[in-house]
């Protein structure tokens, strides 16, 4: 809990409300909501960025009859007042730190020139902070090389959303994603490296000796750089998805799992070892999940493939794929079609989660790197890319199999490398 945030109780708030002439910010939050859950670091972070402005959190079921007198219907809300009046538009949803960060310049009339960068200096910076970027990060620290690892969002990349782990060497059994993550990040931390995370990478030069990443407070620059921004979800292809993405549609069971509490139905799109595992996960939510594959067998795991099929609560609707989703301000449903006799029909459900592959993120960087033809980063076997000074690790690089154990021998080997090329340019 921040000491930088007030938690008050509805009187408290009218009070601060009244005497409180600068800006003033109120999260309206719930316990079990995965969006608030999100917030909850933003928050803290603009609390500490932001020192003149007063930042409350109110929990909505608590403080109900205010949350109605203000409208707030969901959770989380976040509210700007100034001089006891609300100002600005209302945030709501899954808020992403530059919404919040642009909301507040806006209403403090801070113009982005006038914020100043400050210039950190590194030896070697690390663009992502999943197993891949960690693992670098560990290598190269214990090498006594200043190491930064710039991650948009909090460390752990797609592994830490992940329910459980069980063919990572050395943890016994099963271990959850999360935890996997969390003794990563310790370790790293514990060997010195810098985590600056939830930043906003505004671009990346790489072509000088000595390489920049710019972020909305700072200017890092060093003359390694190694690239270990992953992969993200495959959006669905079908109708509506962005009008519900977040709210109804979903790519991650363990963030947005629990919204499902007793829902009859919940889908799964996809047949890989992720769309399987994350249906046996989500059965500890939802009455019953449906699977809709395109294909008429599964490519998981013959494990995992077992455990799906000896689950009452798993059914499978084979070769189908969905085309619409349906719905007014609930999801209620998809459309689906039959890929052998197109065939269209309806599915009811309240959620739908999608396992159809991944994209690369290469997005900032791909005037710069080599890309291939499906975006992924051609790096060779030492993990260099076409650029001296910059290499490529874990699932953003041109590989086959991408998992956590090959992201974290990329980490490493792109970390001694990057030592090996500045001995050898000192
Ligand atoms: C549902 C699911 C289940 C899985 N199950 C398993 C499993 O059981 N076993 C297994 O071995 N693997 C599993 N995987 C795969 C495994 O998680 C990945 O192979 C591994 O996480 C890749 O690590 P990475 O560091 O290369 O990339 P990522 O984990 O994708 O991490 C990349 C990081 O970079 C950050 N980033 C991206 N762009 C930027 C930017 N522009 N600026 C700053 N930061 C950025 C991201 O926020 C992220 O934190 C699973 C994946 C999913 C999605």
């Amino acid at each position: 809990m921040s000491d930088k945030i007030l938690y008050l109780s509805a009187e408290q708030f009218e009070n601060e409300l009244d005497h409180n002439k600068g800006l003033l910010v109120l999260d309206f939050f719930s316990e079990d909501c995965p969006p608030c859950a999100q917030l909850a670091p933003i928050y803290e972070r603009m609390a500490e960025k932001f020192p003149q402005v007063t930042f409350v959190k109110m929990m909505r079921q608590t403080y109900r009859p205010l949350a109605e007198r203000l409208s707030v219907k969901g959770s989380p809300t976040v509210l700007f007042f100034q001089n006891g009046k609300e100002v600005g538009e209302r945030l709501t949803g899954y808020i992403a730190k530059s919404q919040m960060r642009i909301a507040l310049e806006n209403l403090l009339g801070i113009e982005p020139e006038q914020i100043e960068k400050e210039v950190i200096d590194a030896d070697v910076l690390v663009l992502g902070g999943g197993p891949a970027g960690l693992t670098t990060a560990l290598y190269a620290s214990r090498s006594r090389l200043r190491t930064i690892v710039i991650e948009e969002g909090i460390a752990g990349g797609q592994a830490a959303t992940t329910y459980h782990i069980a063919n990572y060497p050395g943890t016994v059994g099963t271990i959850g994603g999360k935890d996997l993550m969390e003794n990563m990040i310790n370790q790293v931390k514990g060997f010195g490296a810098e985590i600056h995370d939830l930043k906003e990478v505004f671009s990346v030069g790489l072509s000088s000796e000595v390489k920049e990443i710019v972020t909305e407070d700072a200017v890092y620059r060093a003359p390694v750089v190694v690239v270990a921004t992953g992969a993200e979800s495959r959006r669905l292809p079908a109708e509506r998805e962005a009008d519900f993405r977040g709210n109804g549609v979903h790519y991650c069971a363990t963030c947005d799992g629990a919204m499902y509490q007793e829902a009859d139905n919940v889908i799964v799109v996809g047949g890989g070892n992720s769309a399987v595992e994350e249906a046996i996960y989500l059965t500890k939510f939802a009455k019953h999940i449906t699977i809709i594959h395109q294909f008429d067998h599964f490519q998981a795991s013959k494990t995992a493939q077992e455990e799906a099929m000896a689950n009452p609560k798993i059914s499978v609707i084979w070769n189908s794929e969905v085309r619409s989703i349906i719905g007014d301000k609930h999801l209620t449903g998809v459309k689906i079609e039959n890929v052998l006799n197109h065939s269209e029909s309806t599915v009811e459900a309240n959620g739908v989660f999608v396992y159809i592959g991944m994209q690369p993120r290469t997005q900032l960087l791909k005037d710069q790197l080599k890309i291939n033809s499906w975006g992924y980063i051609e790096a060779d076997d030492e993990m260099r890319t076409n650029i001296e000074g910059v290499f490529a690790a874990g699932d953003v690089r041109s590989k086959t199999v991408r998992q956590v154990a090959t992201a974290v021998g990329d980490g490493a080997v792109a970390a001694v490398n990057a030592e090996r090329y500045l001995a050898s340019h000192k």
